[in-house]
């Protein structure tokens, strides 16, 4: 079980059941120390509510709510959904590569586009399921572009838990990244309670690849939480 999990939806997100205060209600049940609510960008129709970024202060006595944003990646030039008004009050943005919101091309354009999006928007923390079968990446190039602007690439829980990516292809990106020697963070990306802080499909790849302790933001919580705060500045200075 994670301590602080970086990547969970509501139900502001058109594929999550609960709200924020349920997931903080079961996080806090778990024993985590944090979750980031980090509901799709606006291209996939996401309804997040602007008080939830500028007014909604930790709702549940005794574990802390961390705002967020998984992004979206919407053109081969690396434009991101994001919108750059709410920097100041998130903590976390991830960008992900989602169905159907690129024009169809080939490993190479998408490869660019991700890297152009990072080096473009300082303020991205995390890449998710970096492995998407439909967008083929070269991951060695992402990685390393990752690593020098001190981004994580996600390994994804629930992508392994629930079938949707192949165990193999996960190990081989492990194996990547560790090689690259850039920092990874271990999410659920949970759409439902039961799946809040879980990283049970993933953990044993992890540690049998040996990837190193010190390159894992989500290794404990104060690994976690130092990440969200060596990464604000990046929100700050924008
Ligand atoms: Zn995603
Ligand atoms: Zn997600």
């Amino acid at each position: 079980m994670l301590e602080v999990d970086f990547h969970t939806h509501t139900h502001f997100s058109l594929c999550g059941v609960h709200s924020v205060i349920e997931m903080l209600q079961e996080a806090k049940k778990r024993g985590l120390a944090a979750i980031a609510i980090t509901d799709h960008g606006p291209a996939l129709n996401s309804r997040i509510p602007p008080p939830f970024f500028d007014r909604l202060v930790d709702p549940v006595p005794g574990i802390k709510l961390l705002k967020g944003m998984e992004a979206n990646l919407v053109s081969l030039s690396g434009d991101i959904d994001f919108p750059e008004s709410k920097l100041p009050y998130v903590d976390i943005v991830l960008l992900g590569i989602h169905h159907k919101l690129l024009e169809h091309d080939d490993r190479a354009a998408y490869t660019s586009a991700l890297i152009a999006a990072i080096t473009r928007h300082p303020w991205i923390d995390i890449i998710t399921h970096p492995e998407t079968p439909d967008y083929p990446l070269d991951l060695e190039q992402v990685a390393e572009a990752a690593r020098n602007h001190g981004v994580a690439m996600e390994i994804n829980n629930s992508k392994i838990l629930c079938d949707r990516f192949d165990v193999s292809c996960m190990k081989k990106a492990i194996t990547v990244y560790k090689d690259i020697g850039c920092r990874t963070a271990v999410c659920s990306d949970s759409h439902v309670v039961n799946e809040i802080g879980g990283d049970d499909a993933v953990r044993p790849l992890v540690e049998s690849a040996g990837y190193p302790q010190e390159l894992i933001v989500t290794r404990n919580a104060a690994s976690a939480l130092g990440f969200i705060e060596e990464r604000r500045k990046n929100k700050q200075n924008t």
